[in-house]
């Protein structure tokens, strides 16, 4: 893959490719918006198009810098993202980027891809702020986040912003996620389907749990409701209505446990198991 082939932001990732093509490449980037697997998709391509020594405004795919980055083992990539377990980027993460930062890269350049910059403390982002002022070597930092409001302004004002498409990110994968997990329940399917279908809520709950799994209660109460009005008075109203009530009624439970402050993923997965 590469910049040229991103559909969900191809105007956003064409300019990125005129910015490498013209060699005015900054220091800082801010790729903002979007739903959270375009933009991850877009800081990647855009790293790895930073990358390439093909010089084309693009990566080839050929080069060893690219077939590196394809294996994971691109050495001048940085990725910053939240640590397991925790809920904002630390600050230290930002002191080893900084202690990195003082070793010459591999190649040409240092690319840092920050991929929840929105997750950044006020004291991460301070810190941050020093290498983005004063940038050591030829460094290029994509910084990923959902808007630009959980940023500070002087860290917005030190980076290119492009603001990128892609529907209403998380309220789209909630819709999305609830309409799988009943077509999963209308099926009868088992419980592994059902986890399946919003597995990638779960993933995503980790990190802003209670925002993404409150609209993703909300929209399959929504989804439950609207098929029992769509199956009353028909002869499939006996078989699936009772099932539904039921899923409606977990739902309620696992809302409850999320706004009682229980873990997203596990409240969600234990809905799974109960419907
Ligand atoms: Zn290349």
């Amino acid at each position: 893959m590469a910049l040229r082939d991103i559909a969900d932001n191809a105007a956003v990732a064409a300019q990125l490719s005129a910015v490498i093509r013209s060699g005015k490449v900054v220091h800082a980037f801010l790729l903002a918006g979007g739903s959270p697997d375009g933009r991850l998709r877009l800081g990647n391509e855009f790293a790895k198009a930073l990358l390439c020594e093909s010089g084309g405004g693009d990566s080839c795919g050929k080069c060893l810098s690219c077939v590196k980055f394809d294996d994971g083992n691109a050495e001048d990539l940085i990725r910053i993202s939240l640590r397991e377990g925790r809920k904002s980027i630390l600050t230290e993460q930002i002191e080893e980027l900084q202690g990195r930062l003082l070793y010459k890269p591999y190649g040409r350049k240092y690319v840092v891809l920050i991929e929840d910059a929105g997750l950044m403390n006020e004291a991460s982002q301070n810190k941050l702020l020093k290498s983005l002022e004063e940038p050591a070597g030829a460094t290029v930092m994509i910084l990923l986040a959902q808007g630009t409001d959980s940023l500070l302004p002087t860290v917005v004002s030190r980076c290119s912003t492009y603001h990128l498409q892609g529907g209403a990110g998380a309220g789209s994968e909630a819709r999305e996620a609830a309409v799988a997990l009943l077509r999963e329940v209308l099926a009868g399917a088992p419980y592994y389907r059902k986890k399946q279908a919003v597995a990638a809520l779960i993933e995503r709950g980790r990190t802003d749990a209670g925002q993404v799994c409150a609209e993703f209660t909300d929209a399959f109460e929504e989804a439950l409701r609207d098929e029992l009005v769509r199956v009353h008075g028909t002869p499939k109203a006996a078989e699936t209505g009772d099932r539904l009530l039921e899923a409606a009624a977990a739902c309620a439970e696992a809302r409850k446990q999320i706004m009682q402050g229980q873990s997203a993923a596990y409240s969600v997965k234990q809905l799974c198991l109960r419907i």
